[in-house]
């Protein structure tokens, strides 16, 4: 498996790193009265989420959506389904909600104006990674680990055909590991 890595483009510590400073940003702006309500959305964020609410200091609740995005494929179509849906009302409640990346942005946008419509106190992002060059609809990104370059990242929680996302670290795959199919 680590033998399909190319590059390692963001390392283990290094995310771990960044992971406790994402948690004293999120300390410092929410407390116990809050009791933010934290939307992973998976499955990319599932590893994320986990070591993010580690660091939390104050109380809140998790809950998990499923999106559709790739498919077995490396780029966005832009039409965004929800598979699975929050379990509880965000009416009233501050949400922050967990992504793994934002690349054209369109997921996250559709979400941001999903859960908007259900009338959340406030509505923020946290993601952990970042690729500005592919954007296509702007969002305002509150928390953010990392931004990285144009190229299909894997690992801690990312995948490419529904594999690799057990890698500890970010990396991007050899050309030869693609299967030919579009
Ligand atoms: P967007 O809608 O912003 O183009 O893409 C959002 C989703 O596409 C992410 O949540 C992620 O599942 C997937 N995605 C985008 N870029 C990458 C990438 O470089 N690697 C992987 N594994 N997934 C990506």
């Amino acid at each position: 498996m680590h033998d399909d890595v190319q590059k390692i483009l963001i390392d283990e510590a290094a995310i771990q790193r960044r992971i406790a400073e994402l948690g004293a940003e999120l300390n410092a702006a929410y407390d116990d009265e809050d009791v933010p309500i934290f939307v992973c959305v998976l499955k990319g964020a599932f590893l994320f989420l986990a070591d993010l609410v580690r660091h939390l200091r104050f109380r809140h609740e998790i809950d998990f959506m499923v999106v559709s995005s790739y498919g077995d494929a490396t780029r966005s179509s832009g039409i965004v389904r929800i598979l699975l849906d929050l379990e509880r009302s965000i009416e009233g409640r501050h949400v922050v909600v967990v992504e793994d990346i934002v690349d054209t942005g369109y997921t996250i946008d559709y979400i941001l104006r999903n859960l908007a419509s259900r009338h959340p106190a406030s509505l923020r992002i946290a993601t952990l990674l970042n690729k500005p060059s592919r954007r296509k609809v702007e969002v305002p990104l509150d928390f953010v680990g990392f931004e990285v370059p144009d190229e299909f990242v894997i690992g801690y929680g990312l995948d490419y055909a529904q594999q690799y996302r057990n890698l500890p670290y970010i990396g991007v795959l050899k050309p030869s590991c693609y299967s030919d199919e579009p």
